[in-house]
């Protein structure tokens, strides 16, 4: 199977930083979308300042997993686009937040907070990211760590609901430590997000971390999940009122 997966990048900072745009010639969106064409998927790239910020219902109902980098402008993204991929994802498509798209808006609507507060440090310290969940499909083929030579320091407490999964926690040079790889599943659709990528280091050109991000687009891409009613329900099987309490139904035999 061709998992179907749309990128969306604000593509500021590229734009507007010279040293940024260097170190990502085709944007981050085209950074990522690149390493996942080899990975065998269907990619397709979105960005902010496109019309309906590149999510049109025809994309959006044509992917599977949308994957969402943002940093400086999360409150000029559409309510009504942020409404529209909510709804997307309850019915079942995957979404993985990278790095500062914790503050976005639809990573606020899945955690119910409009905090996602942490710490930051941006003194190109060691990060290592280290497997704390070594049945979960998303660290297949991983080495138990993952050293990134320089990253953004992001630290606890970092302002998010308990996560359904726990899979990476992250130990920084200065002494943080943070949850660095965590999933929510809501409804039909699973999230993940997953805390490298800051704009002026090289986190996603290292192989370890795209085999994060190809392993995490496959987890969260959608599977044929029951259709479920709700509201008043009609009994499957015939019930005998015992008669004993009106009203209520008694099936047991005493
Ligand atoms: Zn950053």
């Amino acid at each position: 199977m061709k998992f179907k997966v749309t990128v969306w990048n604000e593509n500021l900072h590229e734009v507007e930083n010279k040293e940024i745009g260097k170190l990502f010639p085709k944007g981050i969106h085209g950074c990522i979308a690149e390493f996942l064409d080899k990975a065998g998927m269907l990619t397709h790239t979105a960005t902010l300042r496109e019309p309906e910020h590149g999510l049109s219902d025809e994309v959006l109902n044509n992917t599977d997993v949308l994957i969402w980098w943002g940093h400086i402008a999360h409150p000029e993204v559409d309510d009504k686009i942020v409404e529209k991929v909510y709804k997307r994802i309850l019915n079942g498509m995957g979404l993985i937040v990278l790095h500062s798209a914790h503050a976005s808006k639809i990573f606020s609507k899945i955690c119910g907070t409009d905090t996602g507060t942490l710490k930051w440090r941006e003194d190109g310290e060691k990060e290592i990211l280290w497997v704390v969940n070594p049945s979960h499909p998303i660290v297949d083929g991983l080495p138990e760590k993952i050293i990134i030579p320089q990253e953004e320091m992001y630290g606890e407490y970092f302002d998010i609901p308990a996560p359904d999964e726990l899979v990476f926690i992250s130990w920084f040079e200065g002494g943080e430590v943070f949850r660095s790889g965590i999933c929510y599943h809501r409804n039909k659709g699973k999230i993940f997000y997953f805390r490298p990528g800051h704009e002026s280091f090289n986190a996603f050109k290292m192989p370890e971390i795209q085999q994060v991000i190809i392993n995490a687009v496959k987890w969260a891409a959608p599977i044929s999940s029951p259709e479920f009613s709700h509201g008043f329900a009609d009994p499957i099987m015939k019930i005998t009122p015992s008669g004993d309490f009106p009203g209520v139904t008694n099936r047991g035999e005493s």
